[in-house]
């Protein structure tokens, strides 16, 4: 193992001790993957926007909002749809889920490159951009985004 990989490992390791949740585990059987070295997790599926801004924050809270029942909660998959966080559970309770519907509402106004307060979002492929990381055509201004989203909601 490369020497990045295996610092990359150890704080992992560190982070799955904290968050058991964020263990990659096989989708159905729930087990491990044989020779699984720890050089990911799956909150490296979240864009990086979102994870530098609330991703580790997002797992604290989950983490309370399950109590005892954290060592059971799985992910299914994390990801952008819509430009906004769509994160796929089992074994959820009531309040994770509320923690799950406000970060989903929070990532809408939030660059997905960068973190930073985002100011458009694409029409094209839907994603929310800060001035900076925004890369051009046609877009909705992220005060506008409210009545837009509700509209993509209604045609899923
Ligand atoms: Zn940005």
């Amino acid at each position: 193992m490369k020497k990045e990989d295996k610092m990359l490992a150890k704080e992992n390791k560190e982070l799955i001790k904290k968050y058991p949740f964020l263990l990659v585990r096989n989708r159905f059987s729930g087990k491990v993957q044989d020779g699984y070295d720890y050089t990911w997790t799956e909150l490296d599926a979240m864009p990086e926007g979102w994870r530098k801004a609330f991703g580790l924050k997002m797992c604290e809270e989950l983490k309370v909002a399950l109590g005892d029942l954290v060592d059971k909660y799985r992910i299914m998959q994390i990801k952008e749809k819509f430009g906004e966080l769509r994160w796929y559970d089992a074994g959820s309770t009531k309040a994770a889920y509320d923690v799950i519907s406000k970060y989903t509402k929070l990532s809408r106004s939030i660059c997905i490159e960068c973190g930073e307060p985002a100011t458009k979002i694409t029409t094209g492929w839907i994603s929310p951009y800060c001035d900076e990381h925004f890369p051009g055509g046609d877009f909705i201004p992220v005060s506008e985004l409210e009545i837009e989203l509700k509209e993509e909601d209604i045609e899923e």
